[in-house]
């Protein structure tokens, strides 16, 4: 599996001079180096698991968010395969494993999951025109879903609107109908 570390400290567990500089300034973090030796670990039980590459993880308060190659997934879980488990057992929080996607309905649903989102609407909305004269039209793309879904988001609306920002690049904006 490819990670924020290189194959050599993955291994031994102890960091070489590039791996500990990326640490020291801050590109890498604790949890990416956690993962990396559970993927190690992970790897020689699941050989297939070496087809992964861990693009980002990205942590919050309440879970962290691991984001992957598309097709990882699939090597990762299922079966006797437990990856989110295991680190979810090291770092003590609930892990998300993700695979990056250009669809954001995808993005949205697995952000947003369990909650179970009813749509996405996407509406133009006129906006001031740098040169009068000339209407001027933004997409907003908006997110809907049921009142009772709130209460199974897995995390604040605000941080979940900035994931999937991360993610995808697009602005949302979320509605309960
Ligand atoms: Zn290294």
């Amino acid at each position: 599996m490819k990670t924020a570390i290189c194959a050599f400290c993955a291994q031994t567990g102890m960091l070489c001079k590039d791996c500990q500089t990326k640490l020291n300034s801050g590109e890498i973090t604790e949890t990416d180096v956690t993962i990396a030796k559970i993927a190690v670990e992970f790897e020689k039980e699941f050989p297939n698991a070496a087809k992964v590459t861990i693009l980002k993880t990205i942590e919050r308060p309440s879970f962290v968010l691991i984001l992957l190659t598309p097709g990882s997934i699939r090597f990762l879980t299922g079966g006797r395969a437990d990856f989110d488990v295991r680190v979810e057992r090291a770092l003590h929080k609930k892990v998300k494993l993700m695979e990056k996607s250009k669809n954001l309905r995808k993005v949205v649903d697995n952000i947003f999951a369990p909650a179970l989102i009813s749509g996405i609407n996407t509406i133009f909305v006129p906006v001031r025109s740098p040169k009068p004269g000339q209407p001027s039209v933004e997409e907003e793309t908006i997110i809907i879903l049921p009142e009772a879904e709130r209460e199974k988001l897995p995390a604040s609306i605000d941080e979940l609107v900035a994931l999937v920002k991360l993610i995808s690049g697009e602005d949302i904006r979320v509605e309960f109908r």
